[in-house]
């Protein structure tokens, strides 16, 4: 009979754990990590050595190497590529949006957290931003040390990012980017140091939050349309129009630009001086790719501030677009999926001022 009590009492205790394990594992958010590569999964040979192998270690050993993740929410990693970010590529782009469009539609995923090199961050950053179609949280994150540095910041971005993705606070405020602390929106961040830790600002438009160990705090909601307003479509796309940036200094030589249109490009991009400018013999070569069917856009080298219509170049006679708030290489990311189909200068430069 004791003997009987004891099995009941037992069985009793472990039922009860498996019910506290399995409402454990439900109550808590579902978040899918997509590796792509970069710094934070990259490994030197010692602790202080500045140079390291980026996209050398894989998802499954950067979660384990991150105490009380699995706490935050049921994890599952998947690798999509392991590349340093210069070399990511539309085509693994592609890639990542197919994916998270497939994912986040099912009721098994709340949130993606994207691992990658901090490089080319903020492209992927507003690629997904105009071509995923949810508005369940996607978090990318980096880190600018190699997993295996003596104070590596990776682990905790990658705790503060799936932290930020399972937070039902982050829905609606399109791809945010979770770096040292920081929340930042893909439209307005930009990476402004080559090694520093706080390498990542966003100048004009300031943070969309804060996160310390898992704990949240939002500003603000990026004013953009994004996501689920964006009108860009990939999912049959396989490649993108050419567009290419032409950084602009003194005394440029404009057959750059003609080179640039020779060459097949659909669009061009001028990473102009100041408010967008370029010398007189490039606005002309500009003009003459406008007369070929090319579409110029002219951005800005310098960090911060707006490129507008009609200062010192006469947009509207020379059929030049104005990248508004957008740098150069976020203005060629845009513009690319805006030559997908056929469109007006106006309609374009509307959306340089609404993306
Ligand atoms: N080159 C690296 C990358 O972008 C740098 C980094 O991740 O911080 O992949």
């Amino acid at each position: 009979m004791k003997r009987l009590l004891i099995v009941r009492a037992f069985s009793f205790v472990w039922v009860l754990a498996i019910c506290q394990f399995a409402f454990a594992q439900g109550n808590k958010p579902n978040i899918t990590i997509l590796a792509t590569g970069g710094t934070i999964a990259g490994a030197a040979a010692s602790g202080t050595q500045s140079s390291y192998t980026s996209g050398a270690v894989t998802i499954d050993a950067m979660v384990n190497a991150v105490p009380g993740i699995k706490d935050l929410a049921n994890i599952k990693g998947e690798q999509i590529s392991n590349v340093g970010s210069q070399d990511m590529s539309f085509d693994i782009m592609l890639k990542l949006a197919k994916r998270i469009n497939e994912l986040l539609p099912t009721s098994g995923v709340d949130g993606i957290v994207i691992t990658h090199g901090t490089d080319t961050m903020e492209e992927t950053a507003y690629f997904l931003n105009l071509t995923v179609k949810s508005d369940k949280p996607v978090v990318m994150v980096g880190s600018m040390r190699p997993s295996t540095a003596v104070s590596a910041d990776g682990p905790l971005n990658l705790y503060n990012a799936v932290a930020v993705a399972a937070d039902p606070k982050s829905k609606g405020r399109g791809v945010l980017v979770v770096m040292n602390d920081w929340i930042h929106a893909a439209h307005s961040l930009t990476k402004t140091s080559t090694t520093a830790v706080q390498t990542f600002m966003s100048p004009l438009r300031g943070l969309v939050g804060v996160t310390a160990y898992g704990k949240n705090d939002f500003y603000s909601t990026p004013q953009w349309k994004h996501t689920t307003q964006s009108e860009f479509d990939v999912s049959n796309v396989s490649t993108l129009p050419r567009v290419d940036i032409v950084f602009a200094d003194v005394d440029m030589p404009p057959d750059l630009i003609d080179a640039s249109a020779s060459n097949g490009a659909k669009g061009i991009v001028i990473a102009g001086v100041g408010n967008g400018n370029m010398n007189k013999a490039s606005v002309d070569a500009a003009a003459k790719a406008v007369k070929k069917g090319v579409v110029v856009v002219r951005s800005s080298r310098v960090a911060t501030g707006m490129v507008d219509r009609n200062v010192e170049v006469k947009d509207d006679e020379l059929g030049f677009i104005a990248s508004d708030e957008l740098n150069p290489q976020k203005s060629r990311i845009l513009l690319s999926l805006a030559l997908l189909k056929p469109h007006t200068p106006a309609q374009i430069q509307e959306m340089f001022r609404t993306y």
